[in-house]
């Protein structure tokens, strides 16, 4: 998977350098580029934002540079993948742009080779643009993500991005405004690093255990709607606090009816509306009394 991410402080992208994501990069699994947005200003000051039309306070990312960087990131993507790329010169305008993919700060550019066994990417990726008024992200979008052979994250600053940005290449290709919470960030990068993590650890090969992901809270399937219960490691008891006594049986029916009792009853108690969201047509007896 290609992930393209535009930042007026690419900096903040050192921690994709480290552990499952820095490990995956290493592989070839994630080819991450970091490109610092005032590489497409052209004036002294490398200015990437104006006042507000209408008023008001703050101020707004101009989109001028923000179509020349996703412009010439769309044409080094189409130019990578090379004639047999599905491109089309609408899709992958030239631009005369500064031109090659920055690696700014300390996030050092991936390995360049296509993700390993996936598909080629396509002319145009899918973009992202993270901001409070966005769709929530949730863990079915980190999958859908985790799909795609190439994805563009745009982060924000100030007010955010100047609206016909999105209108511009949502004509074109799937662009998504997705929100990390119900919470104001001063910007979109802290956003990009949660949703690279959640989608990168889906990527195959990633986890060390490819069950992991099917048993945490969200996963398709059973716990779509269900947080995990309490998790227990070694000793038995510490600080005189035992671990659930089931856990130690070896009994695999009990432990897995006592691991689905325990998520139910954290859903009810943290997230009530999970709860009751939860399909009944899925519940059993035993659920149902709790
Ligand atoms: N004026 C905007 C509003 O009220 O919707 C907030 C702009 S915020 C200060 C600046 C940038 O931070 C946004 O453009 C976005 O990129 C990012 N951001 C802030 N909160 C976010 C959230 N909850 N989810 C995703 N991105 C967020």
């Amino acid at each position: 998977m290609r992930l393209d991410i535009v930042s007026i402080f690419p900096e903040y992208f050192s921690p994709l350098d480290v552990s499952l994501i820095g490990k995956a990069r290493e592989r070839g699994t994630l080819d991450v580029r970091v490109h610092q947005l005032r590489d497409w200003t052209h004036d002294v000051h490398k200015t990437v934002d104006d006042t507000p039309y209408g008023g008001g306070p703050g101020m707004v990312m101009k989109p001028e540079v923000w179509g020349e960087a996703i412009d010439a990131i769309i044409a080094d993507g189409a130019a990578a993948n090379g004639p047999a790329a599905d491109a089309s010169p609408t899709d992958a305008p030239p631009t005369g742009s500064p031109g090659a993919p920055a690696t700014g700060g300390s996030a050092a550019p991936g390995p360049t080779a296509p993700a390993t066994g996936g598909p080629a990417a396509p002319a145009t990726p899918r973009i992202i643009v993270p901001t409070p008024s966005g769709r929530p992200f949730t863990q079915e979008i980190a999958q859908e993500l985790a799909a795609e052979p190439w994805l563009l994250f745009a982060c924000g600053r100030y007010e955010g991005i100047d609206s016909r940005v999105m209108r511009e290449y949502g004509a074109r290709m799937r662009v998504d405004e997705l929100s990390i919470g119900d919470y104001v960030l001063a910007g979109g990068e802290v956003a990009v690093l949660v949703m690279v993590e959640a989608v990168g650890r889906l990527l195959p090969g990633v986890l060390g255990n490819v069950h992991s992901a099917v048993d945490d809270s969200f996963a398709p399937g059973a716990m779509r709607n269900l947080l995990e219960g309490p998790v227990y490691t070694k000793p038995p008891v510490w600080r005189g606090h035992e671990v659930p006594e089931v856990l130690l049986s070896g009994h695999h029916g009990r432990i897995a009816r006592w691991r689905r009792d325990e998520a139910l009853r954290r859903t009810v108690a943290n997230r009530p509306e999970l709860a009751a969201a939860i399909d009944p047509e899925t519940l059993d007896k035993h659920d149902r009394k709790l």
